[in-house]
């Protein structure tokens, strides 16, 4: 029986070849895959289109840039099928053999967690996924809103992207064409963030980069000890969770009857 983890050797539970913080760069890397390689056909498809697919820098030794990323899609994709065969072969579950392989490999973590072949599942697609990016080299002002709201003909929900590009106030779906106002996306995906659980200090980091709150770990970590602040969950090293939420209403109603002092 396995008791480290098959990619970094962090000690693990019997039967878990797979630590807690390769499964979450796991669940990371498996979530940016869809986005990656949207963003490369359409990049692909851009540079088809106008004919500016020779290589970068004038220089005649490198490949078109459309070939590479074409490439590097094809890779992951055909890792991704496989990886999901992989994992199928050990789920007792066969109405999930329909499902497409990376949200199928999302929602089969606990599988690939058993298996000692887990930490390669990992390093492959990781490779494969950043072989994607570096080909197609996204510019960073272009920002990821999440999935698409237009529901189509068929009810389905449009699997399209929406992007921002620089400081636009109109976000669009690469699929679709929808367009949304960037500044309310923006308050959406805020909200989003505020419901996600995590340990303390992550929280108190976050709260502090994005300037909507200043409190020491200290202090946060006095109102758990109070009692003022409840976690209801932990995750699997027994680390106790909490949401942005949670910390900014204790910060709140913390403040009640301590007046701040004029400057
Ligand atoms: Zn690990
Ligand atoms: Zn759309």
């Amino acid at each position: 029986m396995s008791l480290e983890c098959t990619r970094c050797t962090a000690p693990t539970a019997e039967g878990i070849h797979l630590c807690a913080t390769c499964a979450a760069q796991l669940t990371a890397t498996l979530d940016q895959i869809p986005d990656a390689l949207a963003t490369a056909r359409d990049t692909v498809a851009r540079l088809d289109a106008t004919g500016t697919s020779s290589g970068g820098g004038g220089n005649p030794a490198k490949p078109p840039v459309n070939l590479t990323a074409m490439e590097a899609v094809t890779e992951l994709q055909e890792l991704c099928v496989s990886w999901a065969r992989m994992t199928l072969e050990h789920d007792d579950n066969d109405s999930l053999r329909n499902v497409e392989s990376v949200p199928y490999l999302k929602m089969s973590l606990h599988i690939i967690r058993g298996n000692d072949w887990a930490g390669d599942l990992l390093d492959e697609l990781d490779g494969s996924l950043r072989k994607v990016i570096r080909a197609v080299d996204v510019p960073p002002e272009v920002m990821n809103m999440g999935r698409c709201w237009t529901t189509r003909e068929d009810q389905s929900q449009c699997p399209g992207l929406v992007r921002r590009v620089g400081s636009n106030s109109i976000a669009r779906c690469h699929e679709c064409g929808e367009t949304y106002e960037a500044a309310a996306l923006l308050e959406h995906l805020k909200d989003k963030g505020r419901a996600a659980l995590a340990p303390l200090s992550v929280i108190v980091k976050a709260l502090h980069q994005s300037k909507t709150i200043r409190i020491t770990q200290k202090s946060a970590e006095r109102w758990v000890a109070e009692g003022h602040l409840v976690s209801e969950q932990m995750n699997d090293k027994g680390v106790r969770l909490f949401t942005a939420t949670q910390v900014i209403q204790a910060a709140a109603s913390k403040s009640i009857g301590r007046p701040r002092k004029a400057a």
